[in-house]
């Protein structure tokens, strides 16, 4: 099956028992034993629940690989692949990532003795190799930069060493590129963004390529209990079944956005993976289907960046990314807060960059909002 059919009918289709269409929503805690030492599938929600097992079954099936988890938020699923690890291993990060993935490496991990590595040039990356290094860990596209990582050339590295290769696809979704096919050992996902597709929910996914490792994560799963709950389980699954209707959409009008914004004299700078002259487009076509729908930019000096957010209209100003509604956020004070003060200086993560998840509103209207939101927000001299 392609993908447009998979995502539709991959994974536990409907109910057997009753033919309905979509699977039920199994709003239970526990499971009749028939008798004493006897259960059948199911014991207890926590270890395993129809609804939950279905989207688990979706998201192995759409990215290729052999089993998959729903946790109860991406970080959760983060968390848990962290768990896989041990004191005094080291795992090496992309530069600019989600900050809540930095966040929980240096505030939660490091205290139990599993340490990072920050990696900015990937050419270079045996330097950073040593004996305790276990895994890389990388987004591609990263988050807010959209720095393209080549997913290939360093799962070839990662597994010369014997190193894990774990990707966030939280922005490239499995309808535009599959990171097990690219040689990744993990796929991570915040189910909250793309996926889900509604902004009403929060909720995480793992999937792994291996026996072993699946084993291991639902060992964690079950011991750690970080689990979707069997509606939010639901709503992944009815959020999925359009995925790639609404991934073409918010594709063609990032495309036009940041096409049309590049030329814009308010702005210094556009950062998208489909503008022809952005450094990674090129790996970006080979090994993605698409460039997805987040677009990040950086205001010229002479625009009040406060006096822009505060004057746009259809676009919702907020956190998060990735639902049909146009979402704009200030990666510095908002999702990337949580990364050191120098580093995000140094990457550029800094107040005139905003980071905008084009939704799938006309493409003239998101544009016409962000234009006169630009020309309110103009300093006039002396001010
Ligand atoms: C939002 C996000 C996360 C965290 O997911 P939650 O569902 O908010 O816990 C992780 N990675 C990326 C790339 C994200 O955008």
């Amino acid at each position: 099956m392609n993908i447009e059919s998979l995502l539709i009918h991959g994974g536990i289709e409907g109910d057997k028992r009753t033919g309905a269409v979509n699977i039920p929503i199994y709003q239970t805690s526990t499971y009749k034993q028939s008798e004493f030492g006897k259960h059948a599938d199911y014991e207890y929600s926590r270890t395993g629940n129809p609804t939950r097992e279905a989207v688990e079954k979706l998201i192995s099936d759409i990215e290729g690989g052999t089993r998959g988890f729903a946790f109860a938020s991406g970080l959760a699923a983060i968390t848990a692949v962290l768990t896989l690890f041990k004191s005094g291993d080291k795992i090496l990060i992309t530069n600019n990532l989600y900050g809540g993935t930095f966040r929980v490496l240096d505030k939660v991990f490091k205290n139990f003795g599993i340490n990072y590595d920050i990696i900015d040039n990937f050419d270079s990356i045996e330097n950073h190799i040593d004996k305790n290094t276990k895994a890389i860990f990388i987004e591609s596209p990263t988050n807010p930069l959209l720095d393209v990582v080549d997913i290939k050339k360093v799962s070839e590295k990662a597994k010369k060493h014997g190193l894990l290769t774990i990707v966030d696809n939280t922005f490239m979704t499995p309808y535009f590129q599959n990171p097990i096919s690219l040689g990744s050992d993990i796929v991570v996902h915040s189910g909250t963004k793309y996926l889900g597709g509604h902004s009403d929910l929060v909720a995480g996914l793992v999937v792994v390529n291996d026996d072993e490792l699946g084993e291991r994560i639902h060992f964690i799963q079950n011991a750690t209990g970080g689990i979707l709950q069997p509606f939010d389980s639901f709503l992944l699954i009815r959020g999925i079944k359009t995925l790639s209707v609404r991934m073409d959409r918010h594709e063609e009008n990032a495309v036009y956005i940041a096409n049309k914004l590049s030329s814009n004299k308010s702005i210094n700078k556009v950062y998208y993976p489909g503008l022809e002259s952005h450094p990674g487009h090129l790996i970006q076509k080979s090994q993605a289907r698409g460039f997805g729908g987040v677009i990040t930019f950086r205001l010229n000096e002479d625009v009040d960046y406060i006096k822009f957010i505060n004057n746009l209209d259809l676009i919702t100003f907020g956190e998060s990314l990735g639902g049909v509604e146009s979402l704009l956020c200030h990666p510095a004070t908002m999702t990337h807060a949580a990364l050191p003060v120098d580093l995000r200086n140094r990457l550029g993560i800094t107040e005139r960059l905003i980071r905008l998840s084009v939704g799938i509103e006309n493409k003239e209207d998101i544009l016409k909002d962000v234009e006169n939101a630009l020309i309110i927000a103009i300093k006039k001299v002396g001010e």
